[in-house]
């Protein structure tokens, strides 16, 4: 039974699909109680999920965040610990881009003080004036999912549309008709900047008293995207005198924005409390696509919205590598227990038939694999990485460089920080079976499954009699064995499928015949 705690409202059409599968439990509310037992967290904005809780949450393995930013998540306590961290962006864009026109349109025909005039049996005077947003610039500071579709938006308003997003190319701005510029150039020139970045150390304080500056005394400045992007101060003291028109903001530094100076600036500002991804559609379609990738991350292992997974982790090219993902992360376990120790550095070569992406990824489980023969089950594809850097172990992935290089081989490359190396090879057989090929340079043909013996040897006749005499003497039933060597007379190895695990008496025996050089059990 998967345990999911729902601590914060989310709407009910996306929890029922998630209550009517039998394999889960909910319960909801903001009580904390029993946060050991469960296995998924979901969350909107209010719940901080703060690095105790998360800690607290022993067998945590998935927090959905319904919703887009994820800063009320400590993502570095959830990826230490392996947990995966799932947003849906982009399940609420059309409402926030909807949220901005409300607010731009409110901001440009002075629809508060209008609203306020009449209800006060007052009429109109001249402070209610407006002004058009047909032919005026609009300045979009990112160009994501939401900045797109406030541009889609704006160009039926017959604005023109100037971006500044260093991670988009200028065609892809192109194509929708938007001039990609430099965030001086368009901060100089728009008669509405509009912010639509996540926040993080480039962006946060990015709209401060340096960049209001460079602004149009007429401008008008709207901020949908995260509080902490603006200098609060900084833009109060810039609407006071004059240096900007006025501003329309949906989130704040700290919400609610209480002693904030935005509230003292009357109705040259206007502020809603966070409300730009709050329509009910938009809270249908994030409840229902948040519960559909809880459900398929338990069921099927399948990853959607992975925030804390590396961009290479998307669900095609899971599906593509499918079996390679196994073979990479067997050859890791191997290695790490073929050669135990203080890894330096883990080197993974395929053929072109990779693209470097999945390279990538297969790096990825190879490490997993690999760190598991040291920390178990607490390493998986999401902390990976970050405990390989802990551990300062080098990663780097290549191409096979000679066409004789099979295409359909992963190779895996292992340097201890005393100067041993190991290396396997392994394959995928047309029947879906994973092979190990190469240990070293010696060629073989092993399943790498269950507990496997490799017994380093040197070829010569007689050796596979003594260990099979041995192992025999302590009742131990071989399942399997294969041979593999270069040169005849030369360094062989032996690689035998047990039914059991040995002991170290037995393996220190084994060690100890004539012609072993080296013995090495191996769990899979
Ligand atoms: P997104 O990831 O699709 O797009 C963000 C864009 O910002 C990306 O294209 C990225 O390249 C760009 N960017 C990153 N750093 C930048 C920088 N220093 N300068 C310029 N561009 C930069 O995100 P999105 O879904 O479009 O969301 C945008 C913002 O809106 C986020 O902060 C999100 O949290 C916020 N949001 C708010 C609400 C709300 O209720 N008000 C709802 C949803 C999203």
């Amino acid at each position: 039974m998967v345990r999911i705690l729902v601590s914060d409202p989310i709407d009910a059409d996306g929890i029922n699909t998630i209550k009517a599968n039998p394999k889960f439990s909910v319960v909801e509310g903001a009580q904390q109680n029993g946060l050991d037992k469960i296995d998924a967290w979901l969350v909107r904005s209010e719940t901080k999920l703060t690095k105790d809780k998360i800690q607290a949450a022993k067998n945590l393995k998935l927090i959905g965040r319904a919703g887009t930013g994820v800063d009320n998540i400590d993502l570095d306590a959830a990826t230490e610990r392996g947990i995966l961290v799932i947003n849906v962006p982009g399940a609420n864009a059309i409402a926030v881009a909807e949220h901005v026109f409300a607010l731009l349109l409110s901001l440009m025909r002075r629809i508060p003080p209008a609203d306020k005039a009449v209800k006060n049996s007052l009429w109109r005077d001249k402070t209610l004036m407006g002004s058009e947003l047909y032919g005026k610039t609009l300045g979009l500071v990112g160009f994501g999912r939401v900045g797109k579709e406030v541009a889609r938006r704006a160009a039926a308003f017959h604005m023109t549309i100037k971006t500044f997003d260093p991670f988009i190319s200028e065609q892809n701005a192109s194509a929708m008709g938007v001039l990609s510029l430099p965030l001086e150039e368009v901060l100089k020139t728009s008669d509405i900047i509009s912010v639509h970045v996540p926040l993080t150390e480039s962006t946060r304080g990015l709209i401060s008293r340096k960049t209001l500056s460079l602004m149009k005394p007429s401008a008008v400045f709207i901020n949908t995207s995260r509080g902490e992007i603006v200098v609060e101060e900084d833009l109060a003291a810039a609407v006071l005198k004059g240096a900007i028109a006025g501003a329309a903001l949906d989130v704040y530094a700290k919400e609610p924005p209480k002693g904030s100076p935005l509230l003292a600036l009357g109705d040259r500002v206007i502020l809603t409390p966070h409300l730009g991804a709050t329509t009910r559609e938009a809270q249908k379609r994030v409840a229902k696509e948040l519960s559909q990738n809880v459900i398929d991350f338990f069921e099927r292992g399948l990853v959607r919205g992975g925030v804390n997974l590396p961009p290479e982790f998307e669900p095609e090219i899971l599906e593509r590598l499918g079996r390679y993902l196994a073979l990479a992360e067997r050859l890791g376990r191997f290695l790490g227990q073929l050669m135990p120790g203080v890894w330096h550095r883990l080197k993974l070569n395929t053929a072109k038939k990779f693209s470097e992406r999945d390279q990538k990824v297969l790096l990825h489980a190879a490490l997993r694999g690999l760190l598991s023969c040291a920390m178990g089950n607490a390493v998986n594809m999401v902390n990976a990485a970050f405990h390989a850097k802990e551990r300062h172990i080098q990663t780097r992935t290549e191409y096979l460089s000679s066409a004789s290089d099979p295409i359909e081989e992963i190779s895996i490359h292992l340097r201890a920080s005393d100067g041993h190396a190991a290396q396997l090879s392994g394959r995928i057989e047309g029947d879906g079976e994973l092979r190990i090929v190469r240990i070293g340079e010696l060629f073989i043909d092993v399943v790498p499954q269950g507990t496997l013996i490799a017994i380093d040897n040197l070829d010569k006749p007689g050796m596979i009699g003594k260990v099979g005499t041995l192992l025999g003497n302590h009742k131990i039933n071989i399942a399997d064995m294969r041979v593999g060597r270069k040169h005849r007379g030369k360094e062989a190895i032996m690689v035998l499928t047990l039914d059991n695990k040995i002991d170290a008496r037995v393996i220190d025996q084994l060690t100890r015949l004539n012609g072993v050089t080296k013995v090495s059990q191996i769990s899979l």
